[in-house]
């Protein structure tokens, strides 16, 4: 395989400013199939904004994102639908409050059009057994904790059978006892091989699941490499603070 049909996800020198603020200065990278990336780094760094940057979330200021080999930032481009190959969850639950935790799962694959209400039900009821939720299927989402909502909303992205899954902080907002449950789903998404990208401030897991880390502050990429390298062996001053503060 060459590099670029390993490549699931590859950005060229992204840029991103919200007026004169610039947030993003210059990042290139690139995602391979399977991989599982974790971006680490102080608050303020740019690690939100480039995750949103790579399903146009966010609109880049300047350079190029590729997504399975399609420039997405081409003005051409019918962005929803690669947006439907990347799912994505926010640290706040993104679920449908006023919608069953079933009819959460199924809405979006039968309205456009992926699965019928039956096949989409099917697919539904695996999920939620899978995240320990097969019981709260006709429950509204007032109903659970902080970590089964987060737990609906990683099935409600897996319901679109994405490429990719983007996390930002998944477990932020919840309580301690329940980011464990949490991070556990998507330890067990991990292993059957879904190319992964989450923002994490959980070291432990980040150092045991991830292939590479990215570690950004101040709008770039400052140090990238494995878990070892990275955790273990930081070249650069600002990777080596940054660690001495949270591990
Ligand atoms: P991180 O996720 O690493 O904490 P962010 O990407 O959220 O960093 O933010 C980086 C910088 O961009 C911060 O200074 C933040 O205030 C600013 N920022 C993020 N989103 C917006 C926005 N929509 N409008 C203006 N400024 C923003
Ligand atoms: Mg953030």
């Amino acid at each position: 395989m060459s590099a670029s049909e390993k490549e699931l996800i590859r950005v060229e020198d992204l840029h991103k400013s919200f007026g004169s603020l610039q947030v993003l200065k210059g990042v290139t990278e690139h995602v391979n199939h399977g991989e599982v990336v974790s971006v680490i780094g102080p608050s303020g760094g740019g690690k939100s904004t480039f995750l949103r940057c790579l399903n146009l979330l966010e609109t880049p200021t300047s350079g190029k994102i590729y997504f399975e080999g399609t420039d997405i930032t081409d003005k051409n481009v019918d962005i929803n639908l690669h947006r439907q190959k990347m799912g994505m969850v926010f640290q706040h639950f993104n679920v449908f409050n006023n919608l069953t935790v079933g009819k959460n799962v199924t809405l979006a694959p039968v309205l456009l059009g992926k699965k019928t209400q039956k096949e989409a039900d099917e697919m539904m009821r695996e999920l939620l057994s899978r995240v320990g939720l097969a019981d709260k299927e006709n429950q509204f989402p007032k109903k659970l904790s902080g970590g089964q909502k987060q737990r609906l909303a990683i099935v409600r992205a897996l319901a679109m059978e994405p490429d990719v899954m983007l996390f930002d902080e998944p477990t932020s907002a919840l309580d301690p006892e329940m980011v464990g449950e949490v991070l556990h789903v998507i330890k067990d998404l991990v292993k059957t091989g879904m190319t992964t990208v989450i923002v994490t401030h959980e070291m432990g897991f980040a150092r045991e699941v991830s292939d590479r880390v990215f570690f950004m502050d101040g709008g770039v990429i400052a140090e990238k490499g494995t878990p070892d390298e990275v955790f273990n062996h930081p070249q650069n001053p600002r990777t080596q603070e940054f660690l001495s503060k949270v591990l």
